[in-house]
Order: structure tokens, then sequence, then C-alpha cells
């Protein structure tokens, strides 16, 4: 294949140090044959000697990885994280896990180690090695906002656990500016039956569409879209909305169902 890149065989995006080390080793019986071809001689030793080891390399990067984006050299295990404790306060990334620990009455029951920076995908994985170790699964859970994501209230209600946990926007809420924000849908009247929202200047906004998004842990989100019929002249609109034309809101009417049940626990006396 001399004189042909890799781009040329139509196999650069596909190659893997397999493939290469095929290659090469044909490459090298050829030059067996016909040891005076420089040529031959120099992309040999180019294979062998630069791009074969660093795609061997590239590719055990990509193993230690997984499916986070930093390891550490001196210790793959972990990852790059940013700390709260950061005692130089330059917000460098450190090399660290993530522990999460569940407790009952200041006991620890259950510690897992993570390899995420990020709590909110922490909580099943924590819960499914609750639930080995104990034998079952705790009839509530309490969390701070950082594990309040739609999957997770969803895992809980699944699994028949009472959701004592936060959502990031738990606190905002309560907030006057919150509370007078006309744009907000949390503001807005969901009419059930008709499935169509009511706007702070009374007008029906309709369903049109529902789109979905899929997370990389393969939770699907629902996404309903609506719409008004006519947004022009009202009084609102420069408080209501950036966009242009009439109103377009997209809402996961699962999450609203979900931060209404958790509101309603957290305010609760026992909340
Ligand atoms: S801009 Fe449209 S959606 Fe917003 S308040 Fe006015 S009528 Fe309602």
């Amino acid at each position: 294949h001399r004189g042909q890149d890799l781009n040329e065989l139509g196999e650069s995006a596909e190659i893997d140090s397999a493939k290469l080390e095929q290659m090469t080793q044909a490459l090298e019986s050829q030059l067996l044959e016909k040891p005076k071809d420089k040529p031959l001689k120099k992309a040999v030793r180019k294979l062998r000697k630069d791009l074969l080891p660093r795609l061997l390399n590239y590719e055990q990067y990509q193993n230690l990885l997984g499916d986070r984006n930093s390891f550490i050299k001196t210790d793959p295990d972990a990852t790059f994280m940013r700390m709260k404790e950061d005692h130089m306060r330059n917000g460098q990334l450190k090399p660290g896990y993530n522990v999460q620990i569940g407790t009952e009455n200041q006991f620890i029951l259950v510690y897992s180690l993570h390899q995420r920076p990020t709590d909110t995908r922490c909580l099943q994985p924590h819960m499914e090695k609750a639930r080995q170790i104990l034998g079952r699964l705790p009839r509530a859970v309490i969390a701070d906002a950082g594990y309040g994501s739609e999957e997770n209230y969803a895992y809980l209600e699944k699994e028949e656990i009472q959701a004592v946990v936060k959502y990031g926007s738990y606190h905002k809420e309560k907030s006057k500016a919150w509370k007078e924000n006309v744009g907000k849908i949390e503001n807005w009247t969901y009419n059930k039956a008709e499935d169509t929202w009511t706007c702070p200047a009374g007008q029906t906004l309709h369903f049109r569409k529902e789109s979905k998004e899929t997370l990389g842990s393969g939770y699907e989100i629902r996404k309903r879209h609506y719409r008004s019929q006519s947004c022009e002249g009202c009084p609102l609109k420069e408080q209501c909305t950036k966009a242009e034309g009439n109103r377009e809101v997209v809402v996961s009417l699962e999450r609203l169902r979900y931060q209404s049940q958790a509101r309603e626990i957290l305010r609760s006396e026992e909340g």
C-alpha cells in the first residue's frame, strides 16, 4: 500500500493496534524481500518505533478512562476533581475519589467510593451498595440538592423510597424574585385534562410535540413542547421571554411532579 496513506485506505477511523500490527508485519516481510528499499525501510521503522507504540498507549488510556474524561498517571483509578477544600485557592483540579456516606442516627451504615466527581450520578450505585450490605433499601432517603435529578427521583420512586431530597431551585423558588418571575413555568397553571398551560397574561399554551433526551446512563427525559397562540401586544412580553414571536415552553412534566412531591415532603412538619 505504499504511496497511500491511511485516509486513502478508508480505515483511519477504525484502525486499531491489532490491525496496524498486521499491516506492519506485512510490510516487514516485504522488506525482507527487498532489503534495499529505503522508503519502505523508513516506513517500517516509523511504524515499529513510533506509531504502533503510540496507538497502544492511546488504547490503554481509553481503557483506563472508561466513561471518565481524565485519570492520574500515578494512580489511574483516581480522577481529576475540583475540591471544595482548596488550600492554594487556585481552583486547580486534584486527583481524587468521591466518597459517599449513608448514615442513620449519626451511624455510618454504608459508604461507597466513586470515580465520578459529581454527586448526582453516585446516588443509584450508592443505594445499590446499601442494598447489598443491608439486605434491603431504606424506606426514606435524605439528601441535598446535588442529588435531586429527575433520574434519581424516578429511581427512588421505583424502589418505593421516600425522597426527602431537595432540587436545584428549592431555595430560590421561595424568593420574591422567583415568585414574581412571569417567565417561569413554575408560576403558571397547568390544566391536566386539557394538557395546556395558562400564562400570567391568561393566554393558553397548547401541546405541540414531545421530544426525548437520553442521558449517558440511558435514562430518558421526556420533554413536552407547548406554544402560545399569540403573544402579540402582551404587556408582560418583555418580562416573559427574550425570544421573538410566540412563547414556546419545553418542560418535563415528570420533573415537575417529582419536584412538587419533594417540596411537599420537605415543607411538612416531618420534612
Ligand atoms: S408573552 Fe405570551 S406567554 Fe408570556 S405572558 Fe405574554 S402572552 Fe403569556
